[in-house]
């Protein structure tokens, strides 16, 4: 429903002076006086649909709640500078949980020097619902987009994918550093943070860059986590469609013209590595390549919203 959502969004909203990027990135931007430009993101968690507070200590949900958004932040290659956080709370025991969210949630703020300036609690017969919504500062160079791929230019990932349902979806590191570094250090095209999945979330790039994509599979980081899943399930399902398909890495996915990104591979500069996936290409869609070269058509696969 979300992607129709959007559509319909952005015809619907009128244009305004303020708005420099509306609707359909990580985060929309806001032209400031003089030259600043804000990026604003807002991301809404539930109780039964994102998390089951049954099964998961508070704290880590209020954790994620932020780290959700600081991944957003970090699609735009924007600094994070203060969040708001509203909590709809159930009636039962809804102080010791508003409280256990927000212990949760503080020590990142701190490590991100993030202002936390307030927000909206209120109590209700349903379950929990929590949303934050972050204000960052946009880099000198403008903000890191999803659009702006160009065929030829390579795919690059941080890190690793799949299995992040393990436990990783809650107690990831979003990469607001690393953004910030390589989108400072080198030239960047496009990018992308992995909540919705590795081939769902690169083909939201390429559909916003008119182009398309191919993914050569031997290449993908598979994570642990991945393997593991793949193993206690004994489903069939390979850890490489896990790496694929899982969603909620919070991983980046770039874009960068081939010679920038060679010398990004061949300099590694972040803590986490940074790997070659593939290729944006000319012709839309979103492609895989096997070990002996054959081109196939994927389809993306992931969370849809
Ligand atoms: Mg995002």
């Amino acid at each position: 429903m979300e992607s129709d959502f959007i559509a319909w969004l952005r015809k619907r909203l009128p244009s305004h002076p303020l708005l420099r990027l509306g609707p359909g990135d990580d985060a929309a931007v806001l032209r400031l006086a003089g030259d600043a430009e804000c990026a604003v993101t807002v991301d809404l968690l539930s109780d039964g649909v994102d998390f089951e507070l049954s099964k998961v200590d508070p704290r880590r949900v209020g954790r994620k709640a932020l780290a959700v958004n600081l991944s957003d932040l970090a699609a735009m290659a924007s600094k994070p500078l203060a969040g708001v956080v509203a909590l709809l709370l159930p009636r039962q025991g809804a102080m010791e949980l508003a409280v256990e969210l927000y212990e949760g949630l503080l020590p990142l703020a701190e490590r991100y020097d993030l202002a936390i300036a307030g927000g909206d609690t209120n109590t209700w017969p349903g379950p929990l619902v929590v949303s934050v919504t972050l204000l960052g500062q946009v880099a000198a160079k403008g903000p890191l987009r999803r659009a702006g791929a160009r065929a030829g230019d390579r795919i690059l990932v941080t890190g690793s994918f799949g299995g992040s349902i393990l436990g990783r979806h809650f107690d990831f590191e979003p990469r607001v550093q690393e953004a910030m570094l390589l989108n400072e250090r080198y030239e960047l095209h496009a990018g992308i943070d992995v909540s919705d999945g590795l081939s769902r979330d690169l083909a939201h790039i390429a559909d916003e860059s008119g182009c398309g994509a191919v993914i050569r599979l031997a290449d993908v980081p598979i994570s642990d986590d991945a393997r593991r899943l793949a193993a206690e399930r004994a489903d069939g399902v390979l850890p490489l469609d896990h790496a694929l398909g899982d969603g909620e890495d919070f991983e980046l996915i770039l874009a960068a013209p081939p010679e920038e990104a060679a010398r990004m591979i061949r300099e590694q500069p972040l803590d986490v590595p940074l790997t070659d996936i593939g290729e944006f290409v000319d012709e839309p869609g979103l492609w895989s390549l096997n070990e002996s070269e054959r081109k196939n058509k994927i389809v993306p696969r992931g969370w849809e919203h």
